[in-house]
């Protein structure tokens, strides 16, 4: 693949610095804009660092004049479930709102490729399992539906300029950079395995376990958890296929589902420590299952996972949270 200039909005966070990482290492130059409030600047290791809003047209178009970039991957946008429901005007305006500024910015700079960092939580409950990217969208919470909507905005846009956008929908993103140069910080931390590492590292008395009576073989719900470093190269696969004046959208996780009991059996074995676990009730709005069936970016961009065994996820996001002991620490 030809050498291309990359803006990553939101390049600043968990699965955008990653991406950054595989940006670099095949040659590509990431230029990260970000406004810092969930991203961290010490992640931005690979390229120049722009700070700004994804909703400020004028700064975007600034930073797109002064460095040109070819293409677009957005990952900046807010992430939470529950904040989503309790603040859906900020989601809608950072995660929907943020892509049509995007790309009219894209559109005064002549950048005609974008990437867009999007979700299986657009599947709300699923008909069926593994879910394939022609599964009906029925998102169940504004997050989803917002991701949906910038999906759906993207596809019109795409259509209608000339744009090739791909949008990537991610299962359950997890683990860290193997080299222990990036990993996840959020404040704060919601998603199973680094509470359950925290619990670990004894920086948390236990982890509950939100529902043990769903129809599941050991009850707990099932997900389908996806190395970060895996999701990172699909996006630089999936640069090269934009096509002019298309849009398409691709499942990404792995095939395999593990319940919540077998992160926590994992995460035992390989940390050695006991985890005390706490049942609890259901948490709202939670699938019993997600699995993907990603076989269409294995077709089209001969993307296929080879970090994200269960064991080799949560041995890197160890790895990660014994070094940043201090950086993951929840309460601050
Ligand atoms: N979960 C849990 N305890 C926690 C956090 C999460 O039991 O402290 C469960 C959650 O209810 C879901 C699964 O773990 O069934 C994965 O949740 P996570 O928030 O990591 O990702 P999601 O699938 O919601 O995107």
């Amino acid at each position: 693949m030809e050498t291309v200039r990359v803006l990553v909005t939101g390049g600043a966070g968990y699965i955008g610095s990653h991406t950054c990482k595989a940006l670099a290492a095949a040659g590509h130059t990431p230029i990260v804009y970000d406004n810092l409030r969930t991203g961290h600047a010490w992640a931005v290791k690979w390229g120049p660092l722009e700070h700004g809003d994804i909703n400020d047209l004028a700064s975007l178009s600034d930073v797109m004049r002064r460095h040109r970039p070819d293409a677009v991957i957005n990952f900046a946008a807010l992430a939470y479930v529950g904040e989503s429901v309790a603040r859906p005007d900020f989601y809608y305006q950072t995660n929907t709102a943020g892509m049509i500024t995007l790309m009219q910015a894209m559109r005064l700079h002549d950048v005609g490729a974008i990437v867009l960092s999007s979700s299986c939580a657009t599947y709300g409950i699923p008909a069926r399992i593994p879910i394939a990217e022609d599964t009906p969208q029925g998102p169940i919470n504004p997050y989803g539906r917002s991701k949906r909507m910038a999906e759906e905005i993207m596809s019109d846009v795409c259509f209608a300029y000339g744009l090739g956008g791909i949008a990537l929908r991610y299962f359950n993103a997890a683990g860290a950079d193997s080299d222990g140069e990036l990993g996840e910080e959020h404040h704060p931390e919601t998603h199973l395995i680094p509470l359950v590492l925290q619990a670990a590292a004894g920086l948390r008395p236990h982890i509950s376990i939100f529902g043990g009576d769903y129809d599941t073989p050991d009850g707990t719900c099932i997900r389908d958890y996806i190395h970060v470093t895996d999701l990172a190269s699909a996006h630089v696969a999936a640069l090269s296929k934009c096509r002019s004046g298309e849009f398409s959208a691709y499942n990404l996780g792995t095939g395999r589902g593990s319940s919540i009991a077998d992160v926590i059996a994992c995460a035992r074995a390989i940390t050695g420590k006991a985890i005390v676990t706490q049942p609890e009730g259901r948490r709202l709005g939670d699938p019993p299952v997600l699995v993907a069936d990603a076989s269409l970016a294995r077709k089209t961009f001969g993307w296929s996972p080879a970090h994200s065994d269960l064991e080799n996820v949560i041995k890197d996001a160890w790895a990660w949270m014994t070094i940043h002991r201090a950086r993951v620490a929840p309460g601050d």
